[in-house]
Formats: C-alpha cells, structure tokens, sequence
C-alpha cells in the first residue's frame, strides 16, 4: 500500500464502520435548493414522486458501510479503500 501523496510505504489501514444515509444530495444541495425546491417538487409530483419512491426504496434508508481507512504515516494523507 502506498500513499497517493508522498509515496511513502508506511501507511495504516484500518476497518471503519460508519452509518451514513443512503442519499443522492449532498448537504449543499440541500441548503442551496432542497428546502423550497423539495417542498415545491413535493406539491407539483406528488404522485409521480410517490411512483418514483416505489422504484426506490432504499434511497432514503440509513447503511453501515465498512470500509477501509488508509493513513499515512509519513505525511498525515487519509483516503479510503473501497
Ligand atoms: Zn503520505
């Protein structure tokens, strides 16, 4: 394993287990657009959206995803192993 950064060959690798929501946004996109246009899209595709859910369920439900940490001892870079 080597560090993308310095190339040095001292690197940690650690297993990182975190829960995160499984959503396609980011939390700038939510604070640009989301509020009012979510709320907007909400009234006007209601049903359309509804049908949308439907075909994807999991879009919104919470995942522990397990993966691997990589820090480098030479020069402090972390990043993530998929
Ligand atoms: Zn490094």
């Amino acid at each position: 394993m080597k560090c993308p950064r310095c190339g040095s060959e001292n690197v940690n690798v650690q297993m990182v287990a975190e829960t995160r929501v499984k959503k396609k946004s980011g939390l700038v996109y939510w604070l640009v657009f989301g509020w009012w246009l979510e709320p907007i899209l909400w009234i006007f595709f209601t049903i359309p959206r509804l049908i949308f859910a439907l075909f994807r369920p999991r879009r919104y439900k919470t995942k522990t995803v397990r993966s691997s940490m990589c820090i480098c001892q030479n020069c402090g870079n972390r990043w993530k192993v998929k």
